[in-house]
């Protein structure tokens, strides 16, 4: 970790120097509030020319649009083509930075902030922290070395992404330090409560429905897994357009099938367009689904990955299927 190379280039852009800051696609609460509370951040010592994009449309999902900072975003396809600096959150490879990917090469220097085991190495300076449990933790310790004094409103972007890639600090990589961090970022005064209730506890009655069908038709197998078990769903263009939602509603939905007792692995089906599907998976710890995940294209993390699966559900989920046996954590892993 090369903070004080990191510390450098953010410190090289010019006076009326352009900085634009960029995450991975379907960004999440901790692509966004890592990116965000970064660009007020960079503000507050005096960075002026700041924008943050995300590849894809330039829809923030519902639980995010409370966030401070959301006047840095612009569309992709008119953001900065040719910044001093770019700034890249959270994202593990440059595939997931979509149509942006080419900025890493038209800025004047490019940063890569990010917690993925399987990061690929990319960027001028890349600080890539796999035992940091957020990308926030990461960019608080670089804002910090930069001068950056906490406000709420930066507080408030961290705080959306600890909790949301911790599981509300429920996750292994929970550690003391994850909680010295929230103690600092509740400190400055940001309510807890009214956070989670906007990012965790509040969905449309027709995405309630829509988990209940989903729900209804997940599939438990037992034997997969070398015996401990796998239970996988999926949720169709169709049925969100049934219930009249939008994809980002089914983000939830994997943990609500993730608790299943009676599976290690778990897994959703998301239909992103006919024949294409983002899949998410996550495992207890017996399996390391990030090489399962890498295997068929996508990454993560061991306990937490994904990919872009292609063909039928039921050709998705073989190929889910016949990678679990060899990704079988022995003991002590
Ligand atoms: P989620 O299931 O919450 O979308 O993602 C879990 C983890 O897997 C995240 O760390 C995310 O970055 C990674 N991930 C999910 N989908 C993909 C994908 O299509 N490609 C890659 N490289 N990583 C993914
Ligand atoms: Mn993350």
């Amino acid at each position: 970790m090369d903070w004080a190379a990191a510390e450098a280039l953010v410190r090289a852009v010019p006076p009326g120097g352009r900085v634009l800051l960029i995450c991975h696609i379907n960004p999440d609460g901790d692509a966004l509030g890592s990116m965000l509370g970064f660009g007020l951040g960079l503000r507050q010592i005096g960075v002026r020319e700041v924008q943050a994009t995300f590849p894809g449309p330039p829809e923030v999902p519902e639980p995010f649009r409370g966030l401070p900072g959301l006047d840095l975003l612009v569309p992709a396809d008119v953001a900065d083509p040719a910044p001093d600096l770019v700034i890249c959150f959270d994202a593990a490879s440059q595939s997931r930075l979509g149509e942006l990917a080419g900025r890493l090469s038209s800025a004047g220097a490019a940063l890569v902030l990010d917690h993925h085991a399987s990061n690929e190495g990319f960027g001028t300076v890349s600080l890539v922290d796999p035992g940091a449990a957020a990308t926030s933790v990461v960019a608080e310790e670089l804002l910090t070395r930069l001068g950056v004094v906490l406000d709420p409103a930066i507080a408030e972007c961290l705080y959306v992404a600890l909790t949301t890639d911790t599981g509300s600090f429920r996750f292994a990589a929970t550690t003391p330090a994850v909680h010295e961090l929230a103690a600092r970022l509740l400190a400055t005064g940001i309510s807890p409560g009214d956070i989670s209730r906007r990012v965790f506890d509040t969905r449309p009655f027709g995405a309630v429905r829509l988990f209940g069908e989903v729900l209804g038709r997940a599939r438990l197998e037992p034997a997969a897994a070398g015996g401990r078990g796998f239970v996988w769903t999926f949720a169709t263009l169709e049925d969100l357009a049934r219930h009249d939602q939008r994809p980002y509603v089914l983000e939830a939905l994997i943990d609500s099938v993730r608790c299943t007792a009676e599976a290690d692995v778990s897994c959703v089906l998301k239909q992103t367009t006919p024949g294409e599907w983002a899949v998410s998976m996550r495992s207890k710890g017996a399996v390391d689904v990030s090489r399962v995940a890498v295997t068929l294209g996508g990454g993560g993390h061991r306990f937490a990955a994904g990919f872009t699966g292609r063909g039928t559900v039921e050709q998705v989920v073989e190929s889910i299927r016949d990678q679990l046996d060899g990704a079988l954590l022995g003991p002590g892993a």
